[in-house]
């Protein structure tokens, strides 16, 4: 630990929503290398206490917060706690999010004998269930804004604050059969361009990451079989990733501290891919 590049970034009070899950446990202990303040947010306590757990016994500062990014009165208790041990928010890092298997279609496309099959787990664009796609909607898009709105309105007229986004590679293309998930991930990207605009005068910068694909528990099941191979999913997308590789959690780390300080301090509104080539590859 402290092993800072980023100067500035020593002593933040950096807030990680969803900072006991894969991707964001890596930044989170990107942040305490450099010396910041790292608050471990999660739904699930324990992996929060993990991660925490794991910054302070290699030196570093943090603590785990539970909170629930869809509850205001949760957000507001664990704002409470974090500025009574190490002062209000600098940066906050919106990471909670994910799919769900109801708002998800079994094939990419429809074809017309699909329209008799009765199985009940095979689930055409006719099956998607409300439940999930709503749950969807929630956790990505209210909960990227529900915790900005509380995290952020001490950051207001300060200096060196700003909120980090989560989004993804298929806000910008849809990826097939996560209708759901895109969507609400195109709407994580607009609300971070709509919010750097109207934090634009008080000191806030608003960005975010659209990382391609990276293999985590969530999808490790779709992308690789048992033996380690590539499922026909996983295959498809290495073979659309000029880089050839899926995304390591530390794809992440420098880009995002990048765009958390002061090296970045005129860029606000941006999406970056962190993809590998995903996007900029026509598949010919
Ligand atoms: P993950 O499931 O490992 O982490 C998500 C964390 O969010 C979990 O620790 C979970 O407990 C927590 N969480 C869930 N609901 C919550 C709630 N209501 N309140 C607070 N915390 C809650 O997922 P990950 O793969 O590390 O993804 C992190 C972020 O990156 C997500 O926003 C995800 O959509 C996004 N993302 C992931 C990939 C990928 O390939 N893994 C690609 C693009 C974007």
């Amino acid at each position: 630990m402290d092993n800072p590049k980023y100067k500035e970034l020593k002593g933040k009070v950096v807030a990680i929503t969803g900072g006991g899950g894969i991707l964001c446990s890596t930044i989170a202990l990107a942040f305490a290398d450099q010396g910041a303040k790292v608050c471990v947010m999660d739904l699930n306590m324990k992996s929060a206490e993990a991660v925490s757990e794991k910054i302070i016994n290699a030196g570093g500062v943090a603590i785990a917060v539970q909170a629930d990014v869809l509850d205001r009165e949760s957000l507001q208790a664990a704002k409470k706690e974090i500025a009574e041990k190490f002062g209000f928010c600098d940066i906050l890092i919106n990471g909670a999010g994910g799919n769900h298997p109801l708002g998800t279609t079994s094939e990419s496309y429809l074809l017309k004998k699909d329209m008799e099959r009765t199985a009940e787990d095979f689930k055409t664009f006719f099956d998607l269930d409300m439940e999930g796609i709503q749950f969807v909607f929630n956790l990505n898009f209210i909960g990227t804004l529900l915790p900005t709105q509380i995290f952020s309105r001490e950051m207001v007229g300060r200096t060196g604050c700003s909120v980090l986004n989560i989004s993804s590679m298929n806000a910008f293309t849809p990826l097939t059969k996560i209708p759901a998930y895109s969507g609400a991930k195109a709407a994580v990207s607009n609300f971070t361009q709509w919010l750097a605009v109207h934090f634009s005068k008080v000191g806030i910068r608003v960005n975010a990451l659209a990382p391609g694909f990276f293999l985590t528990d969530q999808n490790r099941s779709l992308l690789t079989k048992e033996d380690g191979g590539l499922t026909p999913r996983g295959t498809t997308i290495i073979d659309q990733t000029p880089m050839g590789r899926f995304g390591e959690p530390e794809d992440l780390v420098g880009t995002t501290l990048w765009l958390s300080s002061e090296q970045s301090k005129f860029i606000t509104g941006i999406v970056v891919p962190i993809d590998g080539g995903f996007s900029a590859f026509s598949g010919v």
